[in-house]
């Protein structure tokens, strides 16, 4: 396979899966890195900052620093820097307010601890995964989107996967619930399947589509957010698909980016 200026790797399911690393991906992404090339990661989680998935990739053997890592965390702060909005109502964990904040966002309902409560309102309203999340919550989010608030989510998948196939509830399900009540679906969703924030990494790498190679375990997800751009991508079966799509080029695991020819 050619080698790329930049692979952007999708993380559960192509780097780990929950806590536990998946076997030769630390030594090939490292190997691809010493070779020159460079390297992102993107996760549709929201819920944690950039420091989190820092130390959790550098504790298996990734090559990391922070500005490597995407999230539909960090995809949210940067698209509301590009559109001016400086002020939002959240439905989401810490780790967002967090990332929101430490962009010059102002989170109208969050405590000093990052927590959020059902008080406050803006022009924009945010939602992602939100464990806390709760009927004042959801009515407090309402009366922003009745008064004609945006309505921004991070993503809208159903749930997510942890260790031993259990399953969360995800994002998907909480916007799905202020969609309901509003009557409206989200002006715009960050994660993907959206080409958003994988046109946030290319501009800022500054490498064109064609040399970025787009890596994950979900064809219709973590490659679908590239293609439309015009990345090339490869599939990995060490996650969730075990049967690639016709035609979508694929790998067993990660050492097969290596492979000659
Ligand atoms: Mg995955």
């Amino acid at each position: 396979m050619r080698r790329y200026p930049l692979y952007v790797f999708d993380l559960d399911g192509t780097l780990y899966r929950g806590d536990e690393p998946i076997p030769h991906a630390a030594e090939t992404v490292r190997r691809l890195a010493a070779e020159g090339s460079a390297v992102r990661y993107f996760t549709n989680n929201s819920g944690q900052t950039r420091e989190f998935f820092t130390r959790k990739l550098l504790s298996m053997g990734f090559p990391c620093e922070p500005h490597m890592v995407h999230s539909t965390a960090t995809g949210l702060a940067a698209l509301c820097r590009e559109r001016g909005v400086d002020r939002v109502f959240c439905v989401g964990e810490p780790g967002l307010v967090r990332t929101l904040r430490e962009s010059g966002v102002e989170v109208a309902n969050a405590d000093r601890r990052h927590r959020v409560w059902p008080l406050g309102e803006a022009d924009t309203v945010v939602v992602g995964i939100c464990r806390t999340f709760s009927y004042a919550l959801l009515d407090a989010a309402l009366q922003c989107l009745l008064r004609g608030a945006r309505f921004w989510a991070t993503n809208t998948d159903a749930t997510y996967p942890l260790e031993e196939g259990r399953l969360e509830p995800g994002a998907g399900s909480l916007v799905a619930a202020v969609a309901t009540c509003a009557g409206r679906q989200p002006d715009l969703v960050v994660g993907k399947p959206s080409p958003l924030i994988v046109g946030q990494i290319l501009r800022e790498a500054g490498v064109p589509p064609e040399d970025a190679l787009l890596v994950g375990d979900r064809p219709e997800t973590d490659l679908e957010c590239g293609r439309t751009l015009g990345c090339p991508t490869c599939l990995v079966l060490t996650g969730v698909t075990s049967h690639p799509p016709e035609g979508q080029p694929f790998c067993e695991d990660l050492r097969g980016l290596l492979a000659k020819g």
